[in-house]
């Protein structure tokens, strides 16, 4: 069997679950995203924003995956939400029989939306599908705007784009319009956003959008 038929069975399988893990979301009437971005273009600091806006309006629950170390899962426990956290030990990214083990620590009858934070990567998690309604791609502006054209693939598998760390603009080259185009060309559909965890500029903007699609 060669790499790509082994791969491509990988890959069926987590299909698998996915669907799985998909129809248990849709009975429970929880809607789901991914957080997928790069390391360090503040996944984790998008989520502490989010769930410090959602607070007390709807009822959210996180996975939480890293490579190691639970630092971010007890920066979002903080919020009083319910977090379970992966460590992928070295693994570049979630897969869908991850996260259906994490959810039998989830009390789902009690939770409307479910943020999962994937590990630090714009290649693999591209191709594996957790069951999430949406995947949330996020660049920060620190990352130049190219981002979309060298790591395609997330980018048309996303429907959501966030543009981070907008207050930096003055120190950094890179201009969100093009990043924008860059994505859009890629990907017409992706809805975009920007923002910065610091000003909050931005962040109840996109959270009145991720309310929006729990009642569609
Ligand atoms: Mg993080
Ligand atoms: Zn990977």
């Amino acid at each position: 069997m060669g790499i790509i038929t082994i791969e491509r069975k990988i890959l069926e399988k987590n299909d698998e679950i996915a669907q799985q893990n998909r129809e248990l979301f849709e009975r429970n009437k929880i809607f789901v995203f991914n957080l997928v971005s790069s390391p360090g273009s503040g996944k984790t600091s998008i989520l502490e924003r989010t769930l410090e806006h959602l607070a007390g309006k709807i009822k959210v629950a996180v996975i939480e995956g890293d490579v190691q170390t639970d630092f971010d899962a007890q920066r979002v426990a903080k919020y009083n939400v319910p977090v379970v956290q992966i460590v992928t030990h070295g693994g570049c990214h979630l897969d869908a029989q991850l996260v259906q083990d994490a959810l039998n620590k989830i009390s789902l009858q009690n939770i409307q939306m479910l943020i999962i934070e994937n590990v630090g990567n714009l290649v693999c998690p591209a191709n594996y599908d957790l069951g999430e309604a949406m995947k949330v791609v996020i660049v920060s502006t620190t990352e130049g705007d190219d981002k979309p054209l060298k790591y395609p693939g997330m980018f048309l598998n996303a429907s959501v784009l966030i543009i981070n760390k907008i207050d930096l603009l003055p120190y950094v080259n890179c201009s969100p319009n093009q990043l924008k185009q860059n994505a859009l060309q890629i990907n017409p559909k992706l809805i975009t956003f920007e923002t910065s965890c610091t000003t909050k500029e931005g962040i109840s903007e996109w959270c009145e959008w991720i309310v929006r699609q729990l009642h569609k």
